[in-house]
């Protein structure tokens, strides 16, 4: 067997060891004849599975009490649309954006109520490439909630630490008790977080946490109940999480391999040890980039670069179809950029080993060394 090294933005890789042992289990999980995915969600079984994933998952991101976790699905797509129908509650909501999906966040929910936008990095021609300077910002105190999109996937923008914080604290003096939600897809997980500074969080899975199919929220208690009437059912966060995210089935296939992904970043030390592989990794690519004398380019300013999503460009678009040709015969997978953008696109995930990084660089010098 050959594994790939695999860059895709998602559905992406997942570890070897989860892997690994979801195959040892397909057929019969601890003995009970069956597969995980083929018993009742309702049984002993798979409500094993669902409460250790949740206690895992609460002790990575150290998610207080007042918080619920829900396992849905959907996709991040539809919380763009299920956050305003929850928490509009027919006032306005704030949306900052800094990339392709805070801007879909954003016009889905103007389909939804009322929206305020606090500021587009858009730059003409749909690039974005920065953050904006948080004093440039106004923010309304009557908002029912501020939407951010904390890594922008597709054009490699980030909120570091520093610059979440600056945020959060300027949301919290200028408009005091509007909560944040934010849209954490692509790299929930690949850090610590301070949960109290969200109402809402949540992810796709297939980035960061698992397969498809299975979309993470952590929402807090106080936002719950709040869905404008009309609401479907099975879209209000309250019942939700009064039944434990099965209200009907849920993703029991993904929710167990998510399962085991959490396990899998506690046994290296948790977030803040995997932080610092996703640096040191994220690094070594930036530096191969800026050190290439111009051959490879990124366009994103320095203080947002993301750790997990690396676009970057060649001189000439004939030569980025010939680098994601020739990788792709070397053995690399999901290296071109996203179509609406072009160019390449390394997605370094957790579970992206430093050495497929290390395998990368080997051959951008070999690919420029060739063209350049
Ligand atoms: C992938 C992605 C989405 C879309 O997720 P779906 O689960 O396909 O709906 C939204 N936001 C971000 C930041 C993403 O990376």
């Amino acid at each position: 067997m050959t594994r790939a090294w695999n860059f895709s933005a998602g559905p992406a890789t997942l570890p070897l060891e989860v892997l690994q042992q979801a195959r040892e289990e397909l057929l019969d999980w601890h003995g009970i004849g069956a597969g995980i995915m083929e018993v009742s969600h309702r049984g002993k079984a798979f409500s094993g599975v669902i409460e250790t994933a949740e206690a895992d998952l609460r002790e990575l991101l150290s998610i207080p009490e007042n918080y619920k976790v829900l396992f849905l699905q959907g996709g991040q797509t539809l919380q763009f649309a299920q956050v305003p129908m929850n928490l509009l509650a027919g006032g306005s909501a704030d949306y900052l954006v800094t990339g392709a999906w805070s801007q879909k966040a954003y016009k889905e929910a103007a389909r939804v109520g009322k929206t305020r936008l606090v500021s587009s990095t858009e730059d003409g021609g749909g690039r974005f490439t920065r953050l904006p300077a948080i004093e440039d910002l106004r923010f309304d105190a009557d908002a029912a909630y501020f939407h951010l999109c904390t890594n922008e996937t597709i054009h490699g923008v980030e909120m570091h630490e520093e610059y979440e914080a600056r945020l959060f604290d300027a949301i919290a003096a200028a408009a005091p008790g509007v909560p944040l939600i934010s849209d954490m897809s692509s790299h929930i997980l690949s850090r610590p977080l301070d949960v109290r500074r969200y109402g809402l969080i949540s992810a796709g899975a297939q980035k960061n946490i698992g397969p498809s199919g299975l979309t993470l929220v952590i929402v807090r208690d106080d936002l719950l109940g709040r869905a404008a009437a009309g609401t479907p059912t099975i879209l209000d966060y309250r019942n939700q999480a009064d039944n434990d995210s099965m209200l009907n089935t849920p993703s029991t296939f993904a929710i167990y391999v998510a399962g085991l992904v959490f396990k899998w970043l506690k046994a290296r030390g948790g977030l803040a040890e995997v932080a610092a592989v996703n640096r040191e990794k994220a690094q070594r690519l930036y530096a191969a980039i800026d050190g290439s004398g111009g051959f490879y380019r990124s366009a994103v300013g320095l203080a947002c670069r993301s750790i997990m999503n690396v676009p970057f460009n060649l001189p000439r678009p004939e030569l980025e179809a010939q680098f994601v040709r020739e990788s792709e015969a070397a053995g690399f997978i999901g290296l071109k950029g996203h179509k609406s953008v072009g160019g390449i696109r390394a997605s370094i995930y957790n579970a992206v080993p430093l050495e497929a990084v290390e395998a990368l660089l080997h051959f951008m010098d070999a690919f420029r060394a060739a063209n350049a």
